[in-house]
């Protein structure tokens, strides 16, 4: 059976539904760091679609990063410990820099780095993520720019993976248990 039609996905946000959010997030953010330096850091990997399609989205010149971080894993989860697996290509300093997440669930990875970011002498760290679980909140963190919030459910698609699989999907479906 195609990937795209399975029984266990059910589709939460279209390709279509995304599109169109992210183009109004492209042109909020194209007014609002109009003459600005403008840094978009992707959080590998599950940012890599909405990190894609929001950069074509802002009209203004814009660089491009990318972090990639692992949490050390679920028994510490709540410590918010972090680990920087690949860390930016280019200093931050004198730079607006705008973090570009998949999904804040906890907070605890987005709370990390922009403790981390802010050490860097960016002149300002935001954050735009796709999607956001506020129910599942861990750490307050304040999120800039969101396309959806959405319920406490596992989503996957749209760069959102199960144990590596779905991230293809163009849409964001919610997985129920086979
Ligand atoms: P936080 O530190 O906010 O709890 O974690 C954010 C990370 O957890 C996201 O970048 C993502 O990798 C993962 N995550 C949180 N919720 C979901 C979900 O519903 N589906 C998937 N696939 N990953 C999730």
């Amino acid at each position: 059976m195609s990937e795209f039609t399975q029984p266990n996905l059910r589709v939460l946000l279209s390709a279509e539904q995304i599109r169109v959010r992210i183009q109004e997030l492209g042109r909020q953010i194209t007014e609002e760091y109009a003459g600005k330096s403008l840094l978009l850091v992707g959080v590998l990997k599950g940012a890599i679609p909405f990190t894609a399609d929001l950069l074509r989205a802002i009209d203004l010149p814009v660089q491009l990063d990318f972090i990639a971080v692992s949490s050390y894993g679920a028994s510490t989860k709540s410590s918010g410990e972090v680990r920087i697996l690949k860390d930016l290509d280019a200093s931050l300093k004198g730079l607006h820099v705008l973090v570009v997440e998949d999904i804040v669930d906890t907070g605890l990875t987005l709370t990390y780095l922009l403790d981390n970011f802010r050490r860097r002498e960016a002149e300002s760290v935001r954050v735009a993520a796709l999607l956001d679980k506020p129910e599942r909140r861990i750490k307050e963190v304040a999120v800039d720019y969101v396309g959806f919030p959405i319920p406490n459910e596992f989503v996957v698609g749209y760069g959102l993976d199960y144990a590596e699989r779905y991230r293809n999907l163009p849409y964001v479906a919610v997985l129920n248990p086979e």
